[in-house]
């Protein structure tokens, strides 16, 4: 069975509830390590024929469109990540329809391809923010990928693998981050901190046992910047930096194993999405 592969294309300052992070004007004056990093992913990518969906910061395109057509043009799916990395519960509807539209419009300025997909920064989706849906698909987004299925980030209740939710523009499809039930939460394990601490072996099995017993296709996501051995610092509170670079080394080999081990494909392919 194929599997979701995801890259959220940002930076290294690029980490919700930062001053670094929240304040834009300062992004300027930061040293840019993303195009260093995401090299070494696509470089990965090639090397073992693999394609992902690469849900772009805004931001970052506009500031490095020969990265972004670099990417569209290996055959990856250029989707967005927001214009200027805010979680959606720290902004208005309307500010987060304006980020939309401005990422929306970069990105097809420069593949010439209107994105489909969506990432929310920070998975932050909630309950309170499902408006966010409706906006989306107003502003034709026709899938978005930024529901967790857990307490503290998204929501319990949220659906568990792909599906479709009504909005009042049309459904949008929804793939949520995967999860294994154990005892009473649904833990996240393919992705980010979960899947640094996970031992390897153990992520694999966990993706083909979902694809064999549920008959679901899981899906994978990893940031460039897990690939720098040499991140600036950024100031963080101690348990935001365990959970930001603890295990940073291990983001690669895993990363790796698992396109050596699995077989991968864009969202838009495995949720058969096509524009109308
Ligand atoms: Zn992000």
């Amino acid at each position: 069975m194929l599997n979701a592969l995801t890259v959220d294309l940002e930076d290294w300052y690029h980490v919700c509830g930062t001053t670094d992070n929240d304040d834009h004007h300062k992004w300027a004056a930061y040293e840019s390590r993303v195009k260093r990093n995401t090299d070494t992913a696509l470089s990965l990518l090639r090397l073992y024929n693999a394609r992902a969906t690469f849900f772009v910061l805004g931001y970052i395109a506009e500031k490095e469109p020969e990265l972004i057509k670099t990417i569209h043009k290996e055959g990856h799916e250029v989707a967005i990540h927001g214009y200027y990395h805010q979680r959606i519960f720290d902004i208005t509807r309307a500010a987060f329809e304006e980020d939309i539209q401005k990422s929306m419009e970069i990105v097809a300025s420069i593949t010439g391809v209107r994105p489909l997909g969506y990432r929310a920064p920070e998975w932050s989706i909630r309950k309170e923010t499902l408006w966010a849906l409706d906006v989306l698909r107003k502003s034709g987004i026709l899938y978005d990928s930024s529901m967790v299925p857990l307490t503290k980030m998204g929501d319990r209740g949220f659906g568990l693998f792909p599906h479709s939710i009504k909005t009042p523009y049309g459904d949008i499809r929804e793939f949520p981050l995967t999860t294994l039930r154990v005892f009473w939460e649904n833990l996240p394990f393919t992705g980010g901190l979960p899947m640094r601490i996970a031992p390897y072996w153990y992520i694999v099995s966990k993706i083909k046992s979902i694809n064999r017993s549920a008959g679901q296709p899981c899906l994978v996501y990893v940031h460039p910047w897990e690939f720098d051995d040499a991140n600036p610092e950024i100031e963080l509170p101690l348990s935001r930096r365990f959970m930001h670079y603890f295990n940073i080394r291990t983001a690669r080999p895993k990363f790796e194993g698992l396109l050596k081990h699995l077989k991968f494909a864009p969202v838009k392919e495995i949720l058969d999405i096509r524009p109308a």
